[in-house]
């Protein structure tokens, strides 16, 4: 496995990239191996937090091989979750009428998974065709009818699906320009793949969200970046594309949808647009105080959650996991709390039975609760805190503890 660092700006190619939320080393966080043993092996890597002087682009330079996060055990499909389901049902639905969308268009997706999103298009008779580069999953799109080319969206592959398809009137990718390193290439692709009148829409999460609501586990290795708007649009102009409305919304604590137009296309900048941009500007969003402000909140949540496990374990209670996500793999390792969490549970195929990485914490399914009675579950999956407890009341009625670290240390019941 290669780990190099990036020595200049993802988006402006600036070498004035400053060190602002140092975090501790983290076991890249999607891998989970049958024994112990072999998780253990699975090496911590930085996950600190840089800031671009320059263009204000709040990232990771830390990089682990794309080749190692996205191979075949790359678990994660948009198709597993029902919230995310209803999401792209949602999102297709806006971006056809807002755009005014017909039958025969053709919407490419950079990162297409497991054809959720597309398929969505495609049940309203635009052509459609997807790139990702793991492979299983992308089979999976196949299989169901989702034309897709397996590996990474480069300006080559435009060319190839311009030669057999023609130019995109929409062009998709969904948190893509959060988990890719090289966005430059990925922007001219997409600027070549563009109809005159074509329109490019993407999801990341928001780096407002992420301070505000001290978001800790969206930082993970396969997140290199994490974006504002205005830097945005200063790095789209670059491709000959102008951002025109952007839409805010609550899916992994908060995300924002924003959508670049190619030059000659014929929409109005939205009001959503100016808006965000005066609040940014206003709020010094990517400023150095305000990233330093949120590794301050960290450095308090670390604190806080060391001292309530030090606390239960002098008691001799036990203390387990809630959801093997990718959250969770930083939750741990930021707070420190790996050595504490006697296993994990999850009912996810690819993880129950296995141990998670770095930690070698083993994952047992959600029916193992009643029997192994911990005293204390803290809940990894931050994002479905509520729906966890909600559909576990017997853990509750028999005496457990829930316990939520972020964004701030909280036990229910008390
Ligand atoms: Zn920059």
């Amino acid at each position: 496995m290669n780990i190099r660092k990036r020595t200049v700006c993802r988006l402006c190619d600036s070498p004035a990239v400053e060190l602002v939320c140092p975090l501790k080393p983290t076991p890249i966080a999607e891998k989970y191996r049958r024994t112990r043993e072999d998780a253990q092996q699975i090496p911590s890597v930085s996950l600190d937090m840089y800031r671009c002087t320059s263009c204000g682009h709040v990232q990771l330079l830390d990089l682990v091989d794309s080749s190692f996060l996205f191979d075949v055990d790359y678990t994660y499909r948009s198709g597993q979750t029902k919230g995310i389901i209803e999401h792209f049902q949602k999102y297709a639905a806006d971006a056809w009428e807002r755009l005014g969308l017909k039958e025969g268009d053709l919407v490419a997706e950079v990162g297409s998974n497991d054809g959720t999103l597309l398929s969505e298009f495609k049940a309203r008779g635009a052509r459609v065709i997807g790139v990702d580069p793991a492979s299983t999953i992308a089979q999976e799109a196949i299989a169901r009818g989702v034309e897709t080319i397996t590996g990474f969206f480069t300006p080559e592959v435009a060319e190839q699906i311009k030669a057999k398809h023609g130019k995109a009137k929409l062009v998709v990718a969904n948190n893509v320009f959060a988990h890719a390193d090289d966005l430059q290439s990925i922007a001219y692709g997409i600027s070549q793949l563009l109809a005159e009148d074509g329109v490019f829409m993407f999801e990341v999460s928001y780096v407002k969200d992420v301070l505000d609501h001290c978001l800790l586990g969206t930082i993970f290795h396969e997140h290199f970046s994490y974006h504002a708007v205005m830097p945005m649009q200063t790095f789209l102009r670059r491709y000959g594309m102008e951002l025109f409305h952007v839409e805010r919304n609550t899916i992994q604590g908060g995300s924002i949808i924003m959508s670049a137009r190619a030059a000659t296309a014929p929409h109005a900048t939205d009001a959503s647009l100016t808006e965000i941009l005066a609040m940014e500007e206003s709020t010094g969003l990517n400023s150095r105080s305000a990233l330093e402000g949120f590794a301050e909140k960290l450095r308090k949540l670390e604190e806080q959650t060391i001292e309530f496990v030090r606390r239960v374990k002098k008691e001799g209670k036990t203390i387990a996991g809630f959801g093997a996500a990718r959250s969770g793999t930083t939750l741990i390792a930021q707070l420190e709390i790996g050595d504490v969490i006697d296993c994990i549970f999850d009912d996810h195929p690819d993880k129950a039975g296995k141990y998670s990485a770095g930690f070698g914490i083993p994952v047992y399914k959600t029916s193992e609760i009643a029997t192994r009675k911990p005293d204390y579950i803290i809940i990894l999956a931050w994002v479905f805190a509520k729906k966890i407890m909600a559909s576990n009341p017997a853990y509750t009625e028999g005496g457990g503890h829930w316990v939520t670290c972020v964004p701030e240390l909280q036990i229910t019941p008390p």
